[in-house]
């Protein structure tokens, strides 16, 4: 029994730097998707001669088009293929997931993230126009004007740099909020190891119930990209070459993945 979630195939229809670091990708194709509606809601991407996923929040869809704006940082599977003019390729997109659910009528909304956050508070503002809102955006400076009209207006935004670049100090961030009166929702996303501090201390020192805060872990900072049991390329042109559809190449993958390295895909699997 496959386990797969459903996916959908998209062509890259327009592609806009928005940003030094940022880039939107509007695909096309997507009549037969359907958005949870819930604003911080993502899909698993896969681009052109690649087998694994990353994960992109949506940023609009209407029209069978779905909008991804996506962050160019210095290496990546993803990084790499958007720098380029990826105009006419053709993507795979899996279903979306969400995760973020605030109690009823929350008193305030507190969103607190890095630019791969940005595409998923500016949704999350957009579908809760009414409420107090504060935003800490870490973002690198001429992000930050650039992205000053991305936002919704009615949110409180303070701006930080990274102390670094691909660094992240949201942690040390959370630790000096001064928290708004009332039971509001809590909103994060970043860098992997930030956010399980953060989960931490919104625990043990600040006493949060975990139905008042979702924190996700958006990316890990590793040193180099992480290594694959088996190399897909070969495997992708080999099918291609033998006119094999996508599918049939995944099970290839999938085969040869399992031949090559049991314990990696079992790690992989209970990590999530
Ligand atoms: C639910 C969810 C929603 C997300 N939404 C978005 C979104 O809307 N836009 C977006 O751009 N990203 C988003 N991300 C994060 C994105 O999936 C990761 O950053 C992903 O690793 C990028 O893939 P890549 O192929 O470019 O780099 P990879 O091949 O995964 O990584 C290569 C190297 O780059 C480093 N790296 C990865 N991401 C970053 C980064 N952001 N900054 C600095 N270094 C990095 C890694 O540590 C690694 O060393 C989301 C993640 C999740 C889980």
């Amino acid at each position: 029994m496959s386990t797969r979630a459903a996916q959908f195939t998209a062509r890259v229809a327009r592609r806009e730097p928005l940003t030094d670091h940022l880039v939107r990708l509007v695909l096309d194709g997507l009549d037969d998707f359907r958005s949870t509606g819930v604003p911080d809601e993502w899909v698993g991407l896969v681009v052109p001669g690649q087998f694994q996923v990353r994960y992109y929040t949506v940023r609009g869809f209407a029209a069978g088009e779905l909008v991804l704006d996506v962050v160019v940082h210095d290496v990546g599977l993803v990084t790499e293929w958007a720098m380029r003019d990826c105009v006419g390729d053709t993507v795979t997109i899996t279903e979306p997931k969400s995760s973020f659910a605030p109690p009823p009528d929350p008193a305030w909304l507190l969103l607190v993230g890095d630019l791969t956050a940005m595409p998923a508070m500016a949704r999350i503002l957009e579908t809760h126009p009414g409420l107090p809102t504060y935003v800490m955006a870490e973002v690198p400076d001429q992000s930050q004007l650039a992205l000053a009209g991305y936002l919704p207006g009615h949110a409180d935004v303070t701006w930080l740099a990274p102390p670094a670049p691909g660094q992240s100090a949201l942690a040390e961030v959370v630790e000096g909020i001064d928290w708004p009166e009332g039971d509001g929702y809590f909103w994060m996303a970043g860098e992997s190891a930030q956010m399980r501090a953060i989960r931490k201390h919104l625990m043990r020192e600040v006493g949060l119930p975990t139905s008042h805060y979702d924190v996700m872990g958006y990316w890990r900072a590793t040193a180099a990209r992480q290594p694959r049991a088996v190399d897909p390329g070969p495997i992708w042109r080999a099918g291609k070459a033998a006119g094999k559809t996508d599918e049939q190449i995944w099970a290839d993958y999938d085969a040869a993945q399992s031949e090559a390295a049991p314990t990696e895909q079992a790690r992989e699997a209970s990590d999530g």
